[in-house]
């Protein structure tokens, strides 16, 4: 790892980075009542994903090119920065102009031509672990990006696959002071995808920032049930405020040390 293991890029940041919103952009009405909430309690990065990257083909997609026009008017209306996910390279034009962070999802840790692209490109780029891959695999993945010129990559543990499966996922918090250690690249933590249940987003959250993390990506929605995608690990507004409070919380107790 020649380029990310020698950056000296480490600025702390002075709030955590907290990335909120539905799992998928899956309407104007849902996404102009999240972005409206997440601006009235101070959360800057709204998540939505317009290409969604299901296990069945048969489940819901995304809303794909339409979404963008969404996501277009929630970024101009409510000032919010965008953070969604390009999947493939060939989405790569349309959609820069409107996201301020791309996310690369976990199935395409390992889509190197992807990383390479995207690397070109001027944009911080969220990186999520691979769902079976080793730090050393993820680390690389990121020299992928940096190789191509673009070093402004946040990690974001989201779960790994093991035996255990009453959560979707097992959260590898163990990651986030070995990353630490070892770059100075920013990670944040997925407790959504991460455990697949709601109730136990908060304590997840808390135990992220208490390992280090400089962040968090949640989804949230006005009504979980009724969400297109993921509805299990999805909080409500309610919950959100309270975990939200809490994060910023332990983000100051732990730099204050
Ligand atoms: C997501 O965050 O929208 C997503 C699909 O997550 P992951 O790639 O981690 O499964
Ligand atoms: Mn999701």
């Amino acid at each position: 790892m020649k380029i990310i293991s020698n950056l000296n890029n480490s600025i702390e940041l002075k709030v955590p980075l907290i990335i909120a919103g539905p799992c998928s952009i899956e309407s104007f009405e849902v996404a102009d009542i999240t972005a409206k909430f997440l601006k009235n309690i101070g959360v800057e990065y709204m998540r939505g994903g317009i290409f969604k990257p299901r296990t069945s083909p048969y489940s819901f997609q995304g809303l794909r090119d339409k979404g963008i026009k969404i996501l277009e008017y929630v970024k101009k209306e409510y000032s919010l920065k965008i953070v969604s996910e390009i999947l493939d390279i060939r989405n790569i034009d349309k959609m820069i102009d409107v996201v301020d962070i791309i996310q690369i999802g976990s199935r395409n840790m390992y889509n190197y031509e992807l990383l390479k692209e995207v690397g070109k490109s001027e944009k911080t780029i969220l990186l999520k672990r691979g769902f079976c891959a080793t730090i050393d695999e993820w680390l690389n993945s990121a020299e992928y990006i940096a190789s191509s010129g673009n070093t402004d990559i946040i990690l974001c543990e989201r779960g790994i696959r093991t035996y255990e499966n009453t959560t979707r996922n097992t959260l590898d918090l163990s990651c986030i002071p070995i990353i630490k250690d070892k770059t100075n690249l920013k990670v944040i933590v997925d407790p959504s995808h991460g455990t697949g249940i709601h109730s136990i987003i908060k304590p997840m959250s808390v135990a992220s920032i208490g390992a280090g993390a400089d962040g968090v990506i949640i989804e949230t929605h006005p009504n979980p049930n009724e969400s297109l995608s993921d509805s299990e690990q999805t909080v409500n507004f309610e919950d959100f405020k309270l975990i939200y409070k809490d994060i910023l919380n332990i983000y100051k107790y732990m730099r204050n040390q």
